[in-house]
């Protein structure tokens, strides 16, 4: 039996932890619904602690809520946490329970840690899981968004293409390196899992990244967990363009003004990364219809140049720029 708390926060609609006697501890963060009801992915990972899967519930659910406006879905956003190293069936019955008390106001796809597979077990319990349909694995699609935003950056700022740095061989970024090599990219991998390395040197010729290789890349693609600027790192990196499909790349706004100042580009993660959610949003209430979809993706590029001539013209960061936006929709 799952316990429930409400738990106030600043900002969202709702906020909900759910416990059992048997160590399960996760969240569900509603950031919005104001443009339709809160999508976001389900994650399963190892977090340090319960603080730390609120808070990454929290983050990434407000995340959503810009993507799906951005991406002129009428979607808001939300995001499901849960604390434990793996996906079991008995697990994503007990996620799909949690989802499904939030009646349909949250409704949950596949994130880091869950497959399309897991949140089959997870409707189980619950019909407020997209992606399951016609629609199928987002992956690709986010893959192809973030290469499309690539080649609109590199065009943009006048870069050609020479080595990108790829962090995180998972779903996303094993696409994207496939897309990437086959432009003629120089790729250089990381990644915790060590046989995806292995089968990234022998496809690819990549070579594993190290400190060593950082002036040589023209592109950074971060593809693994976010919070990869930090106060740690922000006033070194040189970078000229970071543009990956990781979600909350940066730990704070304000580092877009940093790196633009340091000559760097950051494309804002949630246009970058949008293929996933048009997809998933394409079988919502609607016949899924995979042309359009791929039309729709394969225009994000087209976006972000959009968005960076407003923060040209504003003198403002492509970040400011995209958040203005994705405000406008949500007055
Ligand atoms: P995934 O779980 O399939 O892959 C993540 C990979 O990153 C794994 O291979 C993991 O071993 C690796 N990794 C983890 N920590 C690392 C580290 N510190 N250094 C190097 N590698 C590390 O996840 P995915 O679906 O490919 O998603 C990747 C990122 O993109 C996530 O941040 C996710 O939230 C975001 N994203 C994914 C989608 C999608 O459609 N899958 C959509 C939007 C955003």
């Amino acid at each position: 039996m799952l316990k429930v708390l409400e738990i106030t926060a600043n900002g969202y609609e709702r906020v909900v932890v759910f416990r059992d006697d048997y160590k399960f501890y996760g969240c569900i963060a509603v950031h919005s619904t104001k443009l339709g009801p809160a999508l976001g992915g389900c994650r399963i990972f190892p977090y340090q602690s319960e603080h730390a899967a609120l808070i990454d519930a929290l983050r990434l659910s407000q995340g959503m809520t810009y993507k799906a406006s951005l991406a002129g879905l009428n979607l808001g956003g939300g995001k499901c946490t849960v604390l434990a190293d793996h996906p079991t069936p008995e697990l994503m019955h007990k996620i799909g329970e949690a989802i499904e008390y939030l009646g349909g106001l949250y409704v949950s796809a596949e994130d880091v840690g869950t497959t399309v597979a897991d949140m089959r077990l997870a409707a189980a319990k619950t019909s407020h899981i997209a992606s399951l349909g016609a629609s199928g694995d987002p992956s690709p699609w986010t893959a192809l968004g973030v290469m499309s935003c690539i080649t609109a950056a590199l065009d943009y700022t006048g870069h050609s293409l020479l080595s990108v740095w790829i962090e995180g061989l998972g779903k996303v970024g094993w696409d994207l390196a496939c897309r990437l090599h086959a432009v003629g990219a120089e790729l250089y991998v990381s990644d915790l899992r060590p046989e995806l390395m292995v089968k990234a040197v022998e496809k690819f010729a990549a070579k594993p990244f190290t400190e060593d290789a950082v002036d040589n890349i023209t592109l950074y693609a971060p593809c693994a967990m976010g919070q990869v600027v930090s106060a740690r790192n922000v006033h070194s990196i040189r970078f000229p363009i970071i543009c990956g499909s990781a979600n909350n790349q940066l730990v704070q706004d304000n580092y877009a003004e940093i790196l633009q100042r340091n000559g760097v580009l950051y494309v804002p993660d949630y246009i970058a990364n949008s293929g996933g959610v048009i997809n998933v949003a394409a079988e919502i209430g609607q016949i899924y219809d995979r042309q359009n979809v791929k039309t729709r993706v394969g225009l994000l590029g087209e976006k972000l140049k959009h968005v960076l001539e407003i923060a040209e013209s504003q003198s403002i960061t492509p970040l400011a720029a995209a958040n203005m936006l994705a405000e406008a929709r949500l007055q």
